[in-house]
């Protein structure tokens, strides 16, 4: 009989997700393969923050009973720092991710935010102290206004101004003939990559979370885009507990703290400098990725003279 339930189930999570302004993390973390797996425990209380530190405890998990991805997974961000999670692809840093906003369970350890172990608050009062930045962020058919007021019910016309210019987006907002009024997506006004992502950090600044999530941010931008984008998140992660998760470690080199993952577990952690010092994975991949670049750059004929 339990088996009936289901969707009826599954549609009051999705209406219940939708209030809440997560949906928008639908395209990254494919969030109704997962709704059903976890479940508010009778009772539970909310997550209350005051010192935002997240720390992952002993954490095993895998998708499928048969292949483990985490093994044994243990980091700390401390609140207020910025932490880099870097590694090769396929090692797991975007399922972390995917375990604190809880869209999964771990097979065993805990993730804790602020000393409160995440399996036993309500999951709406922990998505409300998250925040994230996709890859690929998604607008909604819907004005601009409405696309960052998104973070947070009933935003006033002033937050939403203030989280624009947070995100360097109000100078363009300004030029729209309509303003925030302005129909964006498939049917309306096609905007760039940058422009979308700074929407998206807009509608972060809205929601003013104290834990912040940048899955490889940037790495869809050109190269000039990517630093102005860059500039503003710094600003924005200011104060807040940053997890980022970034493939070109140029992005991350100056995080208070680098783990580096490798088959679900951290293979070394440090500074960008103490990892170089270390010489082991971390200075392979930057010695790597500073090669790449530099043929790269060879690759871009001189301007002529
Ligand atoms: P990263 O972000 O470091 O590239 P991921 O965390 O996305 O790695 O993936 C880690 C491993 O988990 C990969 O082997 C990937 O194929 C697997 N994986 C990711 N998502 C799922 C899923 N929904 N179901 C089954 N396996 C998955
Ligand atoms: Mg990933």
């Amino acid at each position: 009989l339990a088996q009936l339930f289901r969707p009826l189930d599954m549609l009051g999570w999705v209406y219940r997700t939708i209030r809440q302004g997560i949906i928008d993390m639908a395209a990254m973390f494919s969030l109704m393969d997962t709704a059903v797996e976890v479940a508010d425990v009778p009772g539970a209380p909310a997550l209350v923050v005051r010192r935002p530190g997240v720390v992952f405890d002993n954490v095993d998990f895998g998708y499928e009973r048969d292949r483990q991805i985490l093994h044994g997974l243990s980091f700390e961000a401390p609140a207020g720092k910025h932490i880099a999670l870097v590694g090769p692809s396929g090692a797991g840093k975007s399922t972390i991710g995917r375990l604190l906003f809880r869209f999964y369970d771990p097979w065993a350890g805990r993730v804790l935010i602020d000393g409160q172990d995440i399996a036993q608050v309500t999951q709406e009062s922990l998505r409300a102290h998250l925040g994230i930045v996709p890859q690929d962020s998604v607008l909604f058919n819907d004005t601009i206004g409405y696309n960052i007021a998104y973070g947070r019910e009933h935003a006033s016309d002033a937050e939403i101004e203030r989280a624009a210019r947070g995100a360097a987006i109000w100078p363009f907002i300004q030029k729209l003939p309509q303003g925030l009024e302005t129909e964006v997506g498939e049917r309306g006004l096609k905007l760039s990559g940058g422009e979308k992502q700074r929407v998206a950090i807009a509608r972060t600044l809205v929601k003013d979370p104290p834990v912040l999530l940048l899955d490889e941010a940037t790495s869809a931008l050109d190269s000039q885009t990517e630093q102005d984008i860059l500039a503003t998140l710094r600003r924005v992660s200011e104060g807040r507990t940053t997890l980022a998760i970034a493939h070109r470690l140029s992005t991350i080199a100056d995080a208070d703290l680098i783990y580096v993952i490798q088959d679900g577990r951290v293979a070394e952690h440090g500074s960008h400098t103490a990892l170089l010092r270390h010489d082991g994975l971390y200075a392979d991949m930057w010695t790597r990725q500073l090669r790449d670049e530099a043929e790269e750059g060879e690759a871009i004929p001189e301007p002529a003279q």
